[in-house]
């Protein structure tokens, strides 16, 4: 019996009703005769914590997820506390306190979810956003002077590094080599932003050469919009910067159905430190501590867990379940125009996992 130990950080908002249900999840799954075990910690950081000590994590929280193998999060974002503040203190601390560089997001339609596009068949969209996790737009440089007064100027600095470029890049074609249609999009804006957007194009070019299995295509930012929306099948992998991707995500989300089915992973692919894994929504205020936020974005981010762990048949047998859940309309949340609750679609997966112990499921 392999034993994985597991971070829980529920963070805030609908964060601490999602994360249970992912946990209870990963249990069936143990219980299931997988042949795994895990080991829950169960951090309480976010919110609360920031008005009980002043911090949205203790000082030394990194240290207690070295020594995990993975982190399953929730969301960080309190109605009572400013945005910067909570996504900076949390969330992008442990990122990249723990160079977490590569955020992976696939998307695709699961089975029974009424997209919004008419056009699109279930088989055009199958997409992978990687995005940059580190640095670019996100990094954090910057500042303010002559807070106050008419003359205040305020600067965010985009800050690229050529090895921050170069290992986003690389690991982004790996991926799209290994996947069926091997097609990588890099998204750009070169033509605006003519130092760093120039030196990412050079090295995405650069790094092609060690693919040439990989075929590859550049587009603007702004072009990539209307191309999602307008010839979704044209694409595969996909690569851009942390802004980008972080806009491009949701559309992407939305396309495939509702913002509380994605899930994403922030990987280390390296391995030196944990990778965590969260449903890409937030803490959605306006539902939360109603029992009705779709856990299936943290089932799916549980599922590409066990994926990254190297437990493909478990992380298969979640999504067979989750699929299950989401072909029928009496398990369908709000958001999917449904009246579920996170308690009845959840009881369905696990039970749909324990159905399944010990016999290979039926691929979706
Ligand atoms: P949000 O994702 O919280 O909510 C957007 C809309 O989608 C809301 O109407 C919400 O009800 C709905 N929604 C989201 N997830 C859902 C789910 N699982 N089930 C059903 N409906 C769902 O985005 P927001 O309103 O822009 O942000 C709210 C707070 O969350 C802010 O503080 C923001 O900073 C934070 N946030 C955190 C993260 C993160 O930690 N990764 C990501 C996004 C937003
Ligand atoms: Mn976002």
């Amino acid at each position: 019996m392999k034993r994985y130990r597991i971070a829980l950080i529920p963070g805030d908002g609908i964060g601490k009703e999602v994360v249970p249900a992912g946990r209870q999840v990963l249990e069936a799954v143990a219980g299931a005769e997988s042949g795994i075990g895990f080991e829950f910690e169960g951090f309480d950081w976010g919110g609360d914590y920031y008005r009980a000590h002043g911090a949205m994590m203790p000082d030394d929280g990194l240290e207690a997820l070295r020594g995990q193998n993975a982190i399953l999060f929730g969301s960080a974002g309190d109605p009572g506390i400013p945005d910067h503040i909570t996504l900076w203190g949390l969330r992008l601390k442990i990122c990249q306190g723990l160079d977490q560089y590569a955020n992976v997001r696939p998307t695709r339609i699961l089975r029974g979810i009424d997209a919004p596009l008419k056009r699109c068949r279930t088989e055009d969209l199958d997409w992978v956003i990687v995005r940059e996790n580190t640095e670019g737009e996100y990094s954090g440089a910057g500042g303010r002077v002559h807070q106050g007064f008419p003359i205040e100027a305020a600067m965010d600095v985009s800050l690229m590094t050529r090895a921050g470029v170069e290992r986003i890049q690389r690991y982004a074609f790996r991926l799209a080599a290994s996947r069926p249609r091997k097609r990588l999009t890099v998204v750009t804006k070169s033509n605006a932003q003519r130092h760093a957007m120039v030196m990412w194009d050079e090295v995405a070019a650069e790094v092609a050469g060690d693919f040439p299995e990989v075929g590859w295509d550049k587009e603007l930012v702004d072009a990539m919009t209307a191309r999602m929306v307008n010839r979704p099948a044209s694409l595969d992998t996909i690569v851009a910067t942390n802004l980008h991707a972080d806009v491009l995500s949701d559309l992407a989300a939305a396309l495939a159905g509702s913002l509380g089915i994605a899930p994403t992973g922030n990987i280390n692919p390296e391995q030196a430190f944990p990778s965590m894994f969260e449903p890409i929504h937030g803490s959605a205020f306006d539902i939360m501590g109603q029992g009705v936020a779709n856990p299936i974005g943290t089932f799916w981010s549980a599922s590409m867990m066990l994926d990254h762990l190297g437990e493909p048949e478990a992380a298969r047998r979640v999504m067979e379940a989750v699929e299950y859940a989401t072909a029928d309309p009496k398990l369908h949340t709000r958001d999917l125009g449904g009246a579920a609750t996170t308690a009845e679609v959840t009881e369905a997966v696990c039970a749909r996992i324990a159905a399944g112990a010990g016999r290979p499921l039926a691929t979706a």
